[in-house]
């Protein structure tokens, strides 16, 4: 966001910074999420910059929830950050997109449009709701390149994490040995990048500015997510995984042993028996449907939609010729299912050539990029009045 009156901040590398608040947010499909830095070091004798400050952290960082929706996700907090010469916190807070029009009335309730002129967002909400922003709280949107802002979160958030941001999972397959282990990913050059969000984009990155989306599917989180509700009745992304938690997915698909009474070897191929052969394959059956429980149902769809995510990475990383592939996205968010099921998968398929990494901000990296983007804006072309 850029203030009405503050047009005089340099960096100590004399770069001229955005007058503050400093917002990022990426408006998705499903989830709106914002980045805020609220800087500690009183470098300011702004009067008006304090003002907005203490306003801002009267109601954003004093609080966890902001209206029925909005969530501060306080344990990904980054304190002692160093941004465009300032030191301070980031802070990561989300709110489902159907509630936009709330969070801009709430943000004028708030009187948050008289501290700034400007908000830089990406993501499509970035397009959509321009003229709403416009009209009803007179803001201006700096839209950003989605995929630009993802690969920059990332590489900022990697780099500038106190503790270890990327990491992978050993025995994935075994619920009591399966564990979390940092991965080093200072050199990770070239390496796939899986946004599973709503949808589900693909992009091979070969250095810091030299990415392409390669590919991408419309069976994503989103899919999950509706698909679930409409099987189990649930309504929250919470409950599906909750559901899916305490079910089991081989009640519901035919396994290769249900096909082939164990597995399936011949001269040329070797399939084990408790590979999915048919996802929701068993549901033709009345008997089969009336045994599966909305536990199964959720599980199955939760393994039905990440394995084959899974399979179009894997081809992907497989053709490109790429042994990292880094799983990011508010999909991962409380799912350590998927994220096992992803790791495992990988490993199994590739023979061990291949590594599925995740990342701890999993949704928050559009955004991330989304302020830096805007912080390397020269003000003068940032739309203040
Ligand atoms: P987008 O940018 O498309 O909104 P995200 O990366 O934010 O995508 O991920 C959205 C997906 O994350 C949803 O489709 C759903 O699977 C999952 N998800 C995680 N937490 C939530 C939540 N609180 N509400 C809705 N979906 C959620
Ligand atoms: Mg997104």
């Amino acid at each position: 966001m850029a203030t009405k009156t503050d047009y005089d901040h340099l960096s100590p590398e004399g770069h001229q910074n955005p007058p503050m608040p400093w917002f990022g947010m990426d408006i998705g499909g499903t989830l709106t999420k914002l980045v805020y830095f609220e800087p500690c070091d009183n470098e300011t004798t702004d009067e008006e910059e304090q003002e907005t400050l203490k306003t801002i952290r009267h109601y954003l960082t004093r609080n966890i929830n902001y209206g029925q929706t909005g969530i501060r996700d306080v344990h990904l907090e980054m304190q002692n950050q160093s941004i465009g010469g300032r030191q301070g916190s980031l802070h990561f807070i989300r709110f489902p997109t159907s509630e936009m029009m709330s969070f801009i009335e709430l943000a004028q309730a708030k009187n948050f449009p008289n501290l700034a002129l400007s908000i830089c967002a990406t993501g499509g909400g970035a397009y959509k709701f321009e003229s709403d922003f416009k009209s009803h709280v007179n803001l201006e949107l700096h839209k950003f390149d989605e995929l630009d802002c993802l690969i920059e979160g990332i590489h900022f958030i990697d780099r500038n994490n106190k503790s270890f941001e990327c990491y992978y999972w050993t025995n994935p397959n075994d619920s009591k040995l399966a564990k979390k282990e940092p991965f080093d990913f200072r050199n990770p050059y070239p390496y796939l990048v899986v946004n599973i969000g709503s949808g589900v984009s693909i992009l091979t990155v070969r250095g810091p500015s030299d990415y392409q989306r390669v590919s991408g599917t419309s069976l994503g989180g989103g899919t999950f997510l509706g698909l679930c509700c409409l099987l189990t009745g649930c309504d929250t992304f919470e409950e599906a995984i909750n559901l899916a938690a305490q079910g089991d997915s081989t009640n519901v698909d035919k396994l290769v042993r249900d096909i082939y009474g164990g597995d399936y070897t011949s001269s040329k191929f070797k399939l084990p028996g408790d590979i999915v052969a048919s996802s929701f394959g068993q549901m033709n059956h009345k008997d089969r449907r009336d045994r599966a429980s909305p536990q199964d149902l959720a599980r199955a769809t939760l393994a039905t939609i990440t394995n084959n995510i899974g399979s179009i990475a894997r081809m992907w990383a497989v053709r490109e010729k790429i042994e990292r592939v880094v799983f990011v996205g508010n999909f991962l968010r409380v799912n350590t299912i998927s994220m096992k099921l992803l790791a495992y998968a990988m490993d199994f398929w590739s023979d061990g050539a291949m590594k599925a990494l995740f990342l701890e901000h999993e949704g928050y990296f559009g955004s991330m990029g989304c302020l830096m983007e805007y912080m390397r804006l020269n003000q003068h072309v940032n739309g203040i009045r």
